[in-house]
């Protein structure tokens, strides 16, 4: 069946049984990509990832996606190129043809320790920049370069050095969540994987800790270090509500909540554990809880759920735009034209790469 005459495709997630449409994501590829079809190779060397991922798409996208995930995995090997992904990417992503996947923390790491010239990073701009800041080596490409953040857009370089000057001689730890030009200002990057051990390990007695308000208050809930936030959220995690947990629960008794750090204090109290994405993952795989819900985007349940079978996720969650604006067509479209490629200042790079470095070396939190 050829991919390319102009289709609508409509990504869908199965939802307890049924299969459900999340705000319509609706992607339009016309008239591209015509030597696309859905050939005996295709079929035969995509049936692992197919059966891998059957049950989170409907069976009548399978031609459409199948040859996509072929022509991209064919043309990475021709080209040298290693494709990262974060957990919030889609399975077809995730599963299909990325090479290494993680949270942000396994995805810097991952990227200081590439061997191929070529970096395509599936997911959003600054995880793209972390990249190239860990490898300025290679060739860093962002399939979209839109797919920005929230977190990311609410601080600038400028406002840290405001904030330092306010603040003499308090440290800085940012959230990786943040431009390059934010990390040259920054004393140590974190993620959720690690912010509190990250804060404790600086030995002092306040912190300015940005952006993320939500994980500052969460941050500060864990720890006597007196943390200094800032405005910034994550546009999906803020949406939840305690309502929305109270009305999970009342429907599904015995549900086990687990909350993203990026959620309002609220949220996380209502739920029975928090932890970033890795914890998340840790979490399903060690406890196999008979039905789970995970208070954050969307595909993370979906990828999640593919390793374990016997767990039974229910999924109410949140989209992310910008991760979801990165497509196997705009992947593909990387490879071919070299699209996107990540340029940042020299001086940047090496100022940013210190306040990564730091963060790897104090490592995940239990
Ligand atoms: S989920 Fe939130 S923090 Fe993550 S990329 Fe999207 S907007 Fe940014």
């Amino acid at each position: 069946m050829a991919a390319n005459n102009g289709f609508y495709y409509i990504n869908r997630y199965k939802c307890d049984n049924n299969t459900v449409t999340i705000n319509s994501i609706l992607l339009l590829f016309i008239f591209m990509n015509a030597q696309l079809s859905f050939t005996d190779e295709v079929k035969t060397n995509t049936s692992v990832i197919y059966n891998k991922i059957k049950n989170t798409i409907p069976d009548i996208e399978w031609p459409f996606i199948a040859p996509y995930i072929h022509e991209i995995n064919k043309l990475k090997k021709q080209t040298n190129t290693v494709i990262l992904a974060h957990n919030y990417q889609t399975p077809q992503i995730f599963y299909g043809v990325a090479d290494i996947v993680g949270d942000s923390l396994a995805l810097a790491i991952e990227a200081s320790k590439v061997k191929e010239d070529n970096i395509i990073m599936c997911g959003v701009h600054f995880m793209a920049e972390t990249a190239k800041i860990m490898s300025p080596n290679k060739k860093v490409y962002l399939p979209n370069l839109k797919a920005g953040c929230s977190l990311a857009a609410s601080i600038t370089g400028q406002d840290i050095v405001n904030l330092k000057k306010k603040h003499p001689g308090v440290p800085v730890v940012s959230y990786v969540n943040t431009s390059a030009d934010v990390k040259a200002e920054t004393d140590v990057c974190c993620t959720s994987a690690n912010a509190v051990k990250v804060v404790e390990s600086l030995g002092v007695d306040k912190v300015l800790f940005l952006p993320d308000e939500y994980l500052a208050k969460y941050v500060a809930s864990k720890t006597k270090v007196e943390i200094i936030s800032w405005h910034g959220k994550c546009e999906v995690h803020e949406k939840f509500s305690e309502k929305e947990i109270a009305e999970l629960r009342k429907n599904y008794p015995g549900l086990t909540i687990i909350a993203h750090p990026e959620c309002p204090p609220e949220v996380i109290k209502a739920s029975d554990f928090a932890g970033s994405t890795s914890h998340m993952v840790n979490y399903v795989k060690d406890k196999k809880p008979k039905n789970v819900f995970l208070v954050t985007e969307c595909s993370m349940s979906d990828n999640i759920q593919i390793e374990n079978p016997d767990v039974n996720f229910i999924k109410p969650c949140n989209i992310c735009p910008h991760m979801k604006s990165i497509s196997l067509s705009n992947i593909l479209d990387c490879l071919q034209n070299k699209k996107n490629e990540i340029l940042i200042d020299n001086n940047i790079i090496e100022r940013a790469r210190g306040s990564i470095e730091k963060m790897i070396a104090i490592g995940r939190q239990d």
